[in-house]
């Protein structure tokens, strides 16, 4: 019998914040992260990066940031302008995905005006900006669902700050929920493969799809695997076996996420939004594991 010999599939998340930014089980995320990529052989090695930590690209293949309050973001944006930012903006121009939550999602903006205090400077990566309409206005909370590539993400949202996008492009469509600011649908924002949302809950545990697009992103990248119709591929999926048959290549394997799916379309249910819910559940498990 031959043994199987290939190095496993290895990627680095960097968890930018744990201490300091992690409301509403925004660490969910990292644990859905790590077990989906478990399911497939593939090590995912997390490493935090707290306030005063120097981000080297190189040594990450994706980065995560949480959500908090106004008064632990204030910290953490002087730090990613002075400390992260240079790292964190090569890793951004070169792919790297990166999941921003709610507070997080903010600082990678223009600047957030927080209820009182000084406006915080944000990176800029969005071009979009966010203002708190002071203690007395109404938040932005509840159950969230939106539109995402031809399905649905589902998610929690608290947040007082009013997220107005410029000429970045939106996550998604709000369906039912307040998402950037309650007056315009849009949620969240796009540049590259950083994706802003204001969905905490946490986000992926209930949007398995969004997890595994992101996994993709980053063994792409990380192991140069481009896949393109037109040109027909030689690529492999995680798993060793291959496919030549010219569409877009699916790297990884597909899981049983039958429990994921009745949390997501309950959500949506919930939400009054019956139809989408069918479609949704159609939509996936379809996808059931062969
Ligand atoms: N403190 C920010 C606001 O209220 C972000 C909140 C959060 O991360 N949940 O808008």
């Amino acid at each position: 019998m031959t043994q199987n010999t290939t190095p496993p599939l290895t990627l680095t998340l960097g968890h930018l914040y744990p201490d300091q930014l992690n409301l509403y089980g925004d660490r969910g995320n990292i644990l859905v992260l790590r077990r989906r990529c478990q399911q497939r052989g593939i090590k995912l090695r997390v490493v935090g990066l707290g306030i005063g930590d120097a981000l080297a690209p190189d040594e990450y293949d994706m980065l995560f940031i949480g959500g908090g309050q106004d008064k632990e973001e204030v910290p953490v944006a002087q730090d990613l302008y002075n400390i992260k930012g240079i790292g964190l903006w090569a890793a951004i121009e070169d792919d790297m995905p990166v999941l921003a939550v709610c507070g997080g999602y903010q600082l990678l903006a223009q600047y957030y005006r927080p209820a009182s205090g000084p406006d915080m400077r944000g990176l800029g990566v969005f071009d979009a900006w966010t203002i708190h309409k002071g203690a007395r206005a109404p938040r932005c909370i509840g159950d969230v669902a939106i539109s995402w590539n031809g399905s649905t993400l589902v998610g929690f949202e608290n947040h007082g700050g009013r997220t107005y996008l410029g000429t970045a492009r939106p996550l998604g469509k709000v369906l039912k929920g307040h998402g950037n600011n309650s007056e315009d649908t849009t949620e969240g924002a796009i540049y590259r493969n950083t994706y802003g949302t204001y969905m905490h809950g946490s986000l992926l545990p209930k949007n398995p799809h969004f997890a595994d697009h992101l996994i993709e992103l980053a063994l792409r990248r990380k192991y140069d695997i481009w896949a393109t119709p037109d040109t027909g591929t030689t690529g492999e999926r995680t798993n060793g076996t291959t496919s030549t048959d010219g569409d877009t290549l699916a790297l990884l394997t597909s899981l049983d996420d039958t429990l994921e799916w009745e949390a997501h379309t309950s959500l949506l249910e919930k939400l009054g939004l019956h139809n989408q819910a069918v479609a949704t559940w159609q939509a996936h498990n379809a996808v059931k594991v062969s």
